[in-house]
């Protein structure tokens, strides 16, 4: 298996990093299927990336791979169709629930941005189907959190979810902590900068109380979007968490602030309580998730 890792905002087209990727085989490229994971929505046959400066179709997948089949998916729905091949060690358990076997199920995944999927139950199979959920408006339930949205629609004219549960939110989340003052610990005093993952180290080794509140705020608002997600589509057979900001923040999700808030939704408290969650620990689901629909076209074909 050749895997590389290109980055986006260097190229200017998807054809462009087919050629990179090509040029560094040892191989001439061979192309039965194509199978695109894009992080932004899909409508028709095109794609436009929601954090790029361009898109995708069909009909340029086809040509630049030589492929004669081609499928588009959203990013999500590609880590959704990872959940039926990945293992128990691929994976990590917040709540152990009881789990539906009729059904449905959904994924959420914060990581660049917010992504969130459906599995939706026909018969045997769980179907994953798309959606733009991570841009729906952010719900406060706290007073900390109204003062939280009153702050992102001040920087950004409204508080969607993705401006909290992301790379980019969990910096938002650290100004927003801080306010006025320093962190000891996180900035780069060179510049001023602050990336998520320093946050989080800053965080979860208990240097600065301002960014374990920042990821303290986080894993609350992500376990309460989810619920909302499991709400909304009756996840009742689970509820994935998926993206790279999870694995990176285990301690701090398990800490229990997660739960707490995936189920504090009374009157459906019991229906939350008894819906299995599980963290993705594997780094390639949305690759994973490509194949396995890439394979079921090469069978039906
Ligand atoms: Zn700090």
């Amino acid at each position: 298996v050749a895997i590389e890792t290109f980055d986006t905002p260097a190229y200017e087209s998807f054809s462009q990093i087919v050629d990179a990727f090509a040029r560094g085989l040892d191989r001439a490229l061979a192309v039965d299927v194509t199978v695109a994971g894009i992080a932004g929505p899909v409508v028709g046959t095109r794609a436009v990336l929601t954090n790029g400066s361009w898109g995708v179709d069909s009909d340029e997948l086809a040509r630049c791979t030589g492929a004669r089949r081609v499928a588009l998916l959203n990013d999500l729905t590609a880590i959704a169709y990872s959940v039926q091949a990945l293992t128990d060690d691929e994976l990590d358990t917040l709540q152990t629930g009881r789990g539906e076997p009729e059904g449905n199920a959904a994924v959420i995944a914060a990581g660049t941005g917010l992504g969130q999927a459906v599995l939706h139950r026909v018969g045997a199979r769980l179907i994953p189907v798309a959606s733009e959920g991570g841009h729906a408006d952010f719900a406060a339930r706290t007073s900390r959190e109204l003062e939280l949205t009153a702050y992102l629609t001040r920087v950004f004219g409204r508080a969607s979810v993705e401006h909290v549960l992301s790379g980019p939110g969990l910096v938002s989340l650290y100004w927003f902590a801080h306010g006025e003052g320093m962190c000891p610990v996180a900035t780069h005093a060179d510049d001023g900068t602050v990336s998520p993952a320093d946050v989080t180290s800053a965080a979860l080794g208990g240097a600065c109380s301002r960014c374990q509140e920042a990821l303290a705020l986080f894993t609350s608002a992500l376990g309460a979007e989810a619920g909302n997600l499991a709400l909304r589509c009756m996840a009742t057979a689970g509820v994935f968490v998926g993206g790279g900001i999870a694995p990176k923040v285990l301690p701090a999700l398990k800490a229990g602030g997660f739960i707490e808030a995936f189920a504090a939704k009374a009157p459906m408290s019991a229906l939350l309580a008894a819906v299995p969650v599980k963290v993705i620990l594997y780094p390639e689901a949305g690759l994973l998730g490509a194949a396995v629909y890439g394979q079921a076209m090469l069978e039906v074909a």
